[in-house]
């Protein structure tokens, strides 16, 4: 099976354009599935404090027996941290729960607009300091809008390394991934497969049948031409399996023009709106 490419981020770093999201795994069975999908080849792994399964993400690593410095791991800030010494504490917290020294990239979560008086400044502010101390090698945001984008770069001095933002076929967010694109930040792209949602559509199983691939890997796979870094979720090993095999085909200009196509606009989120979220878990 052919190598995951590493696309080069703003500050140098080599991340695994496909990854293994853990979003609503169970922290019971985080480790096993994290195993599992190291033993198909990802070395990338998306976990959170809000999901609560960063242990098993260590665990998981640990059992494998792949050296650590051939994994890249992210985490995210959760949304009640964003005061500096919370968040200090919180990262604290998630290295502890990973069990190791650092992590690949680091990221506020949420922008929470409503919340802290609008100020995420003084958060990633706080990023930057583990990016200098080492402890996160990459530092960057998630769910920022245009909006917030433009205030970080005008009030600090790191353009983040990447935006993980919801993105798919029937939400394809060309406001935010276009700023990104042209301020050299990173897209994330958060639900790939929008949790399944886009499975069954008509131009996507078209394509699947004729290039005899699933629906999924065909959107996956739209998102690798982009040039997006993806990471599905998945605890069914078969389809672990069948999101790593998307380097041996290739869709055509017309097949990315046809899946461009499907995009809602804002009726095709799965998710909240990050101008309007403002949930801070238990
Ligand atoms: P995905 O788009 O990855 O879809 C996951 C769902 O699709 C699961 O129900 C899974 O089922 C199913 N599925 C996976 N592969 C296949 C397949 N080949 N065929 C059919 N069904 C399939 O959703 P996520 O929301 O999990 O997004 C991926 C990752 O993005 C998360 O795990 C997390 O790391 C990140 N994320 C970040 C957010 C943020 O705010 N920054 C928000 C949401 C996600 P099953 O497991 O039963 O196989």
């Amino acid at each position: 099976m052919p190598d995951v490419p590493t696309l080069k981020l703003n500050d140098g770093h080599e991340i695994p354009q496909l990854g293994f999201g853990v979003f609503q795994i169970d922290p019971d069975e985080t480790a096993t599935a994290v195993t599992q999908a190291l033993e198909v080849g990802y070395r990338h792994i998306d976990t959170a404090e809000m999901y609560r399964n960063e242990a098993g993400v260590g665990e998981g690593i640990r059992a494998s027996g792949i050296p650590r410095e051939q994994i890249w791991i992210t985490s995210k800030l959760n949304n009640g941290f964003h005061k500096p010494d919370d968040a200090r504490r919180a990262f604290d917290g998630t290295l502890q729960a990973l069990g190791f020294d650092h992590v690949d990239l680091f990221l506020i979560h949420w922008p929470l607009p409503s919340l802290y008086d609008g100020d995420f400044v003084s958060t990633w502010k706080v990023l930057e300091e583990f990016r200098a101390d080492g402890r996160a090698r990459s530092i960057g945001v998630s769910n920022f809008q245009v909006a917030h984008l433009e205030k970080l770069a005008a009030e600090t001095g790191t353009v983040p390394a990447v935006n993980q933002i919801e993105l798919h076929p029937y939400f394809t967010n060309p406001e935010v991934a276009g700023y990104c694109a042209d301020h050299g930040i990173g897209v994330e792209a958060w639900s790939p497969i929008a949790q399944g949602g886009v499975l069954h559509d008509a131009t996507i199983t078209e394509i699947a049948q004729r290039v005899d691939r699933s629906p999924a890997q065909v959107t996956l796979r739209w998102h690798i031409q982009h040039g997006y870094i993806v990471f599905p979720k998945s605890t069914t090993p078969s389809r672990i399996k069948e999101n790593f095999a998307l380097f041996d085909f290739e869709l055509t200009g017309q097949d990315m023009t046809a899946l461009d196509g499907l995009n809602q606009g804002e009726d095709g989120r799965t998710g909240p709106n990050p101008d309007q979220f403002a949930y801070i878990p238990d």
